[in-house]
């Protein structure tokens, strides 16, 4: 299968996102399947409206759709080759269903472009994030080759659509697009684009609709969503507008970077009441030399300092990273600064990673990846066990004591005496189960009585 690049046409869809029964759909039905970061899900919530708004139908099984969609992530090796693997599964459903389409969305197929199609050679469309309001169109078109639309594009901020958002208690807002960091281990910034804040009105309506519908929780997203600019409202002031939502009871943001974290941001989390106390505040490494070459911008100092002000501003927050180990020229010496760091800040859960290295990186072209795929694997292993430890010992503060928790529905997992429990989080995003039945969506207070490192387990008061 070969690649066609589509022609470029600009607004095409304007028209036809106004129907409700646009010409592209005639009803085919889209499963949408999503892998990756927060972004990914809020943008398939996009995705999901613009084709609804073309006249698809969404489907929520694979096995009936006429179209499957993935949209990927291209942060690590493996996410690509997990869906890789997952488009040679789908394609097995041809056989039924001859006229299926298979699509990559998002930031793999940005990544790969090109090349997709020989790494994933049943895949009939590939469509990069700034591309989604063309999809219908190209879902449209028919050809024996694979169709590709990676056109980045600075000013698309998908604004006027109203994502389709699946159920539940917390409700995905974007307010910031692409990254400019460029960090050298990082691939964001390639797939993602440049930076772009979306205006505060249209943010502030999407959550009073939201909220109208009955979310009770808002979590903000951007690549670096702190760093969110918008004319003269930056993100403190953002925070400010937003909890003025009548109704909003908690808001959340991620993920943060450390350097755009302002003391305005500190004071108005600290000073609104629905900013939940947690925060996920990556710090990549804690050895200096390391932070250094990977161009994060700030020292093991500065970020210590960060933490004591957040802690000493807001005395209960819950502050949780990621880690990268492995990274191109890491020695025993740093790692074991990244260790005592995990041990000094006291993390309350960590995402850690193996570095993977990320063609059209910085890092890619001109830094060499020499830690062996052995001592990657047993640093992290490493890494894993000392926060298992300190995510225990960090649950443990929270034994006794009463938090109100924002009830999300059914447990997966039975209690031990076979009956189904039900969870929720506590503000400090602290994920709470209990034996008694309660409506999702309601806030209950809990009084937490055992710990996992990963979970608390209470009772309704
Ligand atoms: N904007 C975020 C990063 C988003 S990607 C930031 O503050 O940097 C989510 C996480 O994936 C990163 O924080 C990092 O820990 C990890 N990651 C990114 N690139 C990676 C790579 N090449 N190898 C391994 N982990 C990586």
């Amino acid at each position: 299968m070969t690649l066609e690049l589509l022609p470029i046409v600009e607004n095409i869809d304007s028209q036809v996102l106004e129907s409700s029964d646009g010409p592209q759909g005639h009803n085919r039905s889209v499963y949408i399947e999503t892998y990756g970061c927060q972004m990914n899900v809020a943008d398939s919530e996009l995705v999901g409206s613009i084709l609804n708004e073309a006249g698809f139908v969404i489907s929520s099984r694979a096995e009936n759709a006429d179209i499957i969609l993935l949209n990927t992530c291209a942060v690590r090796e493996h996410a690509e080759e997990r869906v890789i693997g997952r488009v040679a599964q789908l394609n097995a459903l041809r056989a039924q269903r001859p006229n299926l389409t298979i699509g990559i969305l998002g930031c793999m197929a940005q990544h790969l472009s090109e090349t997709l199609t020989e790494r994933a050679p049943f895949v009939d469309i590939a469509m990069g994030p700034d591309s989604y309001r063309r999809l219908p169109n190209l879902l449209a078109q028919s050809s024996d080759d694979a169709l590709l639309d990676v056109r980045l594009n600075k000013s698309e901020n998908y604004i006027g659509l109203t994502p389709i958002r699946r159920e539940g208690t917390n409700a995905w807002v974007t307010i910031i697009r692409g990254c400019d960091k460029f960090c050298t281990f990082c691939i964001v910034p390639y797939v993602r684009g440049r930076e772009r804040s979306i205006d505060p009105i249209d943010i502030v309506s999407q959550i009073e609709s939201v909220v109208s519908e009955g979310y009770k929780e808002v979590t903000l997203l951007g690549q670096t969503v702190n760093s969110y600019k918008h004319m003269n409202v930056g993100f403190a002031q953002l925070l400010r507008e937003i909890a003025k939502v009548n109704g909003l009871e908690r808001l959340r943001f991620t993920s943060p970077y450390p350097v755009d974290f302002s003391d305005d941001v500190i004071m108005a989390m600290s000073e609104l009441n629905c900013v939940c106390p947690s925060i996920h505040l990556p710090v990549q490494s804690g050895s200096e030399a390391q932070l250094r070459s990977m161009r994060r911008g700030y020292t093991v100092d500065d970020f210590r300092r960060l933490v004591d002000k957040l802690r000493n501003t807001i005395p209960d927050i819950a502050i949780s990273t990621d880690i990268i180990t492995g990274f191109c020229g890491e020695t025993e010496k740093d790692f074991r600064e990244t260790c005592k760091l995990m041990e000094e800040i006291q993390f309350d859960f960590a995402f850690m990673f193996k570095y993977s290295a990320r063609e059209g990186t910085f890092a890619f072209k001109k830094m060499t990846d020499d830690v062996t795929e052995e001592i990657k694997g047993q640093r992290l292993q490493h890494i894993i066990k000392l926060q298992e430890q300190i995510s225990l010992e960090k649950n443990m503060k929270f034994l006794g004591n009463t938090y109100p928790v924002l009830i999300e529905g059914k447990s997966k997992r039975k209690g031990k005496d076979g009956k189904e429990r039900c969870f929720g989080k506590t503000p400090h995003n602290k994920t709470t189960v209990i034996p008694e039945s309660v409506p999702a969506n309601t806030i209950v207070n809990i009084t937490v009585d055992r710990c996992t490192s990963h979970t608390l387990y209470g009772r309704l008061n």
